[in-house]
């Protein structure tokens, strides 16, 4: 390409490459230090590579502070920083499949070889890049990729996350866990977990995230773990930083081996003959996608043989032997046909788009979110419009904006309607609410709706009992409540319309195969509003049977790490509703059972565990000693004075240098108050 140029365009051009690092460089701080961007990711890409694209041309105006140079942005200085001694970089992104075989002719190239190159295939999870430090195979630290040299410590917060080892053990063949090793990996939210969590966060009035992405982001930069161990995060791990003591020779090895110690790894990976099977990989993901449990924008493919990811090496962003192939853009627009009222499980009413179907990264949408009446006015979004849909992130298509430049003016506008579409109920906006609610505890739509929550996957997961067969054993009369499902005969199924004798039995089979329920899916099944299935988890392990669950009152429940007064408060309540009673014996005559959960409490769940503790100042309610005494009993560790290497500082009455050592540090103080009920004694 041409790169001399006159003054004329020089000037031209260099106004535009720095007015698009600089929009770069906002969205990044909006991404990845607020965890609150405000343009989607197909935005933000088409930007980014403009200015790849500008900077190939014109290579003389690249600097070093170019964003195409950098990974993400500098920490922010509430956390402690955590320095990666190798580098984490970002991947190279390929949209289409001829970026990808180019990718493969450039590594063959500089590899020198002819024959094909073998690749490992992963998911691209839509998480948020960790590392995590093994000392002797202990959990000993834990930070962010920040700005890919330095990242936020977030030790305290990583290990409230349940999936993520303490501690890692010999592998089956015997292989020990190294003196050390950093291993990296991607702390990411289920989408149905996602949904669940911002659904409550809507209720309770909070803002609710974009994508599961920027959830994970935000439910881990906290400073109080406790909050993140109130999220329901997970983590698979597929990459390294440093390593001392062990000798790994490929991505494939590294993999199997990381699993072995205990480490989560997606079940979800591909060791590929060459550039057209890995092609393969990331075509059979596409069709996939949609039933997998969590979010993934594409495939990243690796260089398998270490050696020769050596030989091929790194440029200032991104490694040579490695590249993302994402998913096409998730928007498209499209025309707003109707907007039709739909009845969720707690009476919540959603209007949802009607739209002429279009293809959105790889699906066909026909129906989208407007979420509810406020965001309908604050886009002003009209029955007839021409709209932008997009998925955010993966999950639910939405109604992102109304393109006011292609109205005729037939547009009709929409008010969410006052009586229930399903009962005709009367349907009210309840004051500190965002969302309309029917208030009929009978209305068949709500009823549908909890039927239908009751038996997914994660509850009671019933085996083929979709929305249309629930919709239809309501209608018919079969179902009034979910207990009803107990009661099901396969005759009475056998002669509906799309039944026959065979389908009939096997969802009674499957149904029955249900009555048996483990604690946590039971109480998830119950619907409790803030019940996810991570605090169902909690409770669960915390109370062991049913009965202790039901009998709790706030403060037992206030007392476990990670469930909130809004979450107890709502256990209770669920618990003291008649109806609800009635509900659960029934549900029990019918001969649903309740596996409690036995064996001794997992210690690596305990909010003390493996924590190392400060105390300053003194305490009212007992002595330093027996305090000390009393986290050390539950596996902490006590130490007399604040490094980065503390996780938590006790603060009693007039706590001196320590209390802000540890302010500076960015380490969780807790209050004597706060300490009590951390002990939960
Ligand atoms: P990236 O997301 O394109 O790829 C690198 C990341 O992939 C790694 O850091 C890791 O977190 C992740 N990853 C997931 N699975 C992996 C696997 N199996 N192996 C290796 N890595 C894996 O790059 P990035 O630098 O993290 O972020 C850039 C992207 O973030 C952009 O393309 C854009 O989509 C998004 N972004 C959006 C905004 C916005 O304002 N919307 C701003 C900044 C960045």
């Amino acid at each position: 390409m041409e790169s001399t140029m006159n003054d004329m365009e020089e000037e031209e051009v260099v106004s535009e490459i720095e007015s698009l690092r600089e929009q770069i460089r906002y969205h990044n701080y909006r991404y990845y230090a607020l965890d609150d961007p405000e343009v989607d990711d197909a935005e933000y890409d088409r930007l980014f590579r403009e200015l790849v694209s500008l900077e190939a041309r014109y290579p003389e105006l690249i600097s070093p502070d170019s964003p195409t140079q950098r990974v993400g942005v500098a920490p922010v200085d509430k956390f402690a920083p955590f320095r990666h001694v190798v580098p984490m970089q970002s991947l190279e992104n390929a949209m289409t499949e001829s970026e990808v075989l180019e990718f493969d002719r450039r590594v063959r190239k500089l590899l020198e070889i002819d024959a094909g190159v073998e690749y490992v295939a992963e998911h691209k999870i839509d998480g948020l890049a960790m590392e995590i430090l093994y000392e002797n195979g202990i959990l000993a630290g834990a930070g962010t990729r920040g700005d890919g040299e330095v990242g936020e410590d977030v030790t305290a917060n990583v290990k409230t996350i349940r999936s993520i080892p303490l501690k890692l053990f010999p592998g089956p063949d015997g292989v020990q866990p190294p003196p050390l090793i950093a291993v990296r990996g991607e702390v990411y939210m289920d989408k149905r977990e996602f949904e669940v969590f911002n659904d409550s966060r809507r209720e309770a009035g909070e803002p609710i995230f974009a994508n599961p992405r920027n959830a994970a982001a935000g439910s881990l930069r906290q400073l109080d773990p406790g909050i993140t161990a109130s999220r329901p995060l997970k983590a698979y791990f597929y990459s390294l930083g440093q390593v001392e003591g062990h000798e790994f020779r490929s991505q494939s090895e590294l993999l199997k081996q990381l699993r072995d110690w205990g480490l989560p790894v997606s079940p979800y990976w591909r060791k590929c003959a060459g550039i057209r099977e890995a092609v393969h990989f990331f075509d059979e993901l596409t069709a996939e996608r949609e039933g997998l449990p969590y979010e993934v924008d594409g495939v990243v493919l690796k260089v398998d043989r270490f050696d020769w990811q050596r030989a091929l090496g790194e440029k200032s962003r991104s490694p040579r032997w490695a590249i993302a192939y994402k998913f096409s853009p998730h928007q498209a627009t499209t025309r707003l046909v109707d907007i039709v009222p739909q009845v969720g499980r707690t009476g919540v009413v959603t209007p949802v788009a009607v739209l002429e179907p279009v293809g959105v990264g790889g699906v066909i949408v026909r129906r989208a979110t407007l979420h509810n009446q406020d965001e309908i006015d604050r886009k002003d979004v009209r029955i007839g419009d021409h709209v932008l849909v997009r998925r955010a992130g993966d999950v639910i298509p939405e109604v992102f904006e109304a393109i006011a430049s292609k109205r005729t003016g037939a547009e009709r506008p929409y008010r969410i309607p006052d009586r229930c579409p399903s009962c005709g109920g009367e349907v009210v906006r309840l004051p500190e609410e965002s969302v309309h609610r029917c208030l009929n505890r009978n209305c068949p739509a709500q009823l549908k709706a909890s039927i239908w929550h009751f038996a997914c996957r994660g509850a009671m997961d019933i085996d083929g009992l979709g929305r249309k067969i629930i919709s239809l054993l309501v209608e018919e009369g079969l179902l009034g409540s979910v207990a009803d499902l107990y009661r099901l005969r396969a005759e009475e199924l056998e002669n509906l319309p799309g039944f026959a004798r065979k389908s009939a039995m096997n969802l009674v089979a499957a149904i029955d195969r249900s009555r048996k329920a483990r604690l946590p899916n039971f109480l998830f099944a119950l619907g409790i509003y803030h019940v996810g299935s991570h605090i169902a988890q909690l409770l669960a392990e915390h109370f062991r049977t049913f009965d202790a669950v039901r009998g709790a009152g706030r403060e037992d429940l206030e007392r476990i790490a990670g469930v909130g007064g809004t979450v107890a408060a709502s256990v209770v309540s669920y618990f003291a509703n008649p109806s609800n009673v009635r509900l659960i014996e029934d549900l029990l005559e019918a001969g649903v059972t309740v596996e409690g959960v036995s064996g001794p409490v997992k210690v690596e769940d305990d909010f003390w565990n493996a924590k190392t503790v400060v105390f300053t100042g003194g305490l009212d309610s007992m002595a330093r000693d027996e305090a000390a005494a009393r986290v050390k009993a539950r596996g902490a560790r006590v130490t007399d004075s604040v490094s980065r290497k503390t996780d938590i500082v006790v603060a009693g009455k007039d706590a001196g240098s320590k209390l802000e050592k540890a302010a500076k540090l960015g380490i969780l103080v807790l209050t004597e108050e706060e300490f009590l009920l951390r002990l939960g004694e």
